[in-house]
């Protein structure tokens, strides 16, 4: 049995369609949807994210900024820096991209960022209200991930779920997010003594270490759905996920391939993350 292949790129086109449709109904009423990305130093892979990032706002009539910053910029400045994206009405999602220098306490500069606009969901308001059931706004790449289960009408309900990766950003809201749905959640990491004595048993694996090759075909049930959330480069320098996917393809039910995946949902989600925060400034 080959797998079904998760396209990240179709589904992201039909979510962002209407993401373009509420955005211009906002814009019509004086609403328009603004979201501010803010850089600080030269990672080449964070400007590649930004970069994408305020294109896909661009594409769909969204307002975007982007505000960069030396690396060498003090975490004072960066703070009084979100104060006042915080009061600027024209901007309803802030993002800072991560990793940001050493100097500066991430966790300081996201808690700076009021949780209305706090379109990552990363704020601990909002990471704690998941714990809840009821935050703001889902982070990006959890959410994307359950829209693809959505869509291709994968029951999570009684399903057993391995996620492997344990980080605030994708493992631990993966995994919440699968529990609310009704699945028997396991969580492997670095520590865990064999994966693939869960894996074995998973009707869903979700795969987001940024190790190539920790999913490999002999760890995976006939028919799971693989969720391959990685992002790595191999040996040529091609993208690569952590899924050994022209094998595990083969035996999986659904499979997300990388590039093409996880990583377009994740943008698709800012998006609808900030058209709902000016949805809500709009309704007062
Ligand atoms: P992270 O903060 O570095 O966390 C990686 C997790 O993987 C950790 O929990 C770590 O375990 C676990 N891990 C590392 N090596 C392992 C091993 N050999 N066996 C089992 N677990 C292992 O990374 P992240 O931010 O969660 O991102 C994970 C990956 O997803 C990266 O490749 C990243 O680029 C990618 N990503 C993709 C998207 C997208 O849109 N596609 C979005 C976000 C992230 P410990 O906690 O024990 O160290």
């Amino acid at each position: 049995m080959t797998a079904q292949l998760i396209d990240g790129n179709a589904l992201s086109k039909t979510l962002r369609a209407d993401v373009a449709t509420r955005a211009a109904a906002l814009t019509a009423r004086g609403h328009r949807p603004g979201l501010a990305v803010v850089l600080v130093g030269d990672n080449p892979a964070s400007e590649v994210y930004v970069r994408n990032k305020v294109k896909a706002c661009q594409d769909n009539g969204l307002h975007s900024v982007m505000d960069r910053f030396p690396a060498a910029l003090a975490e004072s400045d960066l703070l009084a820096h979100i104060a006042k994206l915080n009061a600027d009405p024209s901007i309803h999602g802030i993002l800072v991209q991560l990793p940001l220098p050493a100097h500066i306490d991430s966790h300081k500069v996201i808690e700076a960022i009021v949780p209305e606009k706090d379109v990552d969901g990363f704020h601990v308001a909002n990471a704690g209200a998941l714990l809840t059931g009821k935050p703001l706004f889902l982070p990006c790449t959890p959410y994307g991930v359950v829209k693809m289960f959505e869509a291709h009408g994968i029951d999570l309900k009684g399903a057993n779920a391995v996620v492997i990766g344990r980080s605030n950003i994708v493992g631990k809201p993966m995994a919440l997010l699968l529990l609310e749905a009704g699945a028997t959640v396991t969580i492997c990491h670095s520590k865990t003594r064999d994966i693939g004595k869960h894996t074995r048993d998973a009707d869903v694996v979700v795969a987001a270490t940024g190790r190539r090759n920790i999913l490999t075909v002999d760890m995976v049930k006939p028919g799971a759905t693989v969720i391959d959330v990685g992002m790595s480069r191999n040996d040529e320098g091609k993208l690569c996920g952590d899924v050994d996917f022209d094998a595990v393809r083969e035996v999986a039910g659904y499979i997300t391939p990388v590039p093409g995946g996880v990583g377009p949902m994740t943008i698709t989600m800012l998006l609808v993350n900030t058209t709902e925060a000016a949805e809500r400034t709009a309704q007062g």
